[in-house]
């Protein structure tokens, strides 16, 4: 769906949940779309791995409901819907400005490409993929430093 702004059309997704209370509206072009193969997002979503898709938290406008949030590493806070839930996105706070949604939260998730694999090392054994994106080790992003990764803050051994 495009929107007409003064001439100049502006990407527009929409996203809801499974049960359908929660939706939303993302507005512009996401900034950073990345398969991540890590433990934590593979047990939280119950997939074997995630494909996250980012947005600045300004061009993501929830239209119906909101959603519940849980957070278990310090300074990540996951978002679901708290009646079917589904899985709608996580925040980080060494990631200021940047909010990430589910692919399967889009109403059209095919309209999506990756741009790079996180956490490669932590891929299951048997997932392969043909393309030639970068595969890291570790995150994509870097984290602010005032803040540290999500595994620093384990290893601190700080409690949410
Ligand atoms: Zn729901």
């Amino acid at each position: 769906m495009m929107a007409e702004t003064g001439g100049d059309s502006v990407r527009v997704e929409t996203g809801a949940c499974f049960c359908g209370d929660i939706a939303a509206e993302m507005h512009g072009e996401p900034f950073w779309v990345v398969s991540d193969h890590d433990a934590d997002c593979r047990r939280a979503i119950g997939g074997p791995l995630m494909l996250w898709v980012g947005y600045r938290p300004a061009q993501v406008r929830f239209s119906r409901g909101t959603p519940r949030t849980f957070s278990k590493t310090p300074g990540v806070t996951r978002s679901f819907c708290g009646r079917c839930g589904t899985s709608i996105g996580y925040v980080d706070d060494g990631l200021a400005d940047e909010h990430y949604l589910a692919i399967g939260f889009f109403d059209h998730p095919e309209r999506f490409t990756p741009q790079a694999h996180g956490y490669w090392q932590e891929r299951l054994p048997w997932v392969a993929f043909a393309d030639d994106l970068p595969r890291q080790s570790g995150y994509t992003r870097g984290r602010d430093a005032a803040f540290g990764t999500p595994a620093d803050r384990q290893k601190a051994g700080a409690k949410p």
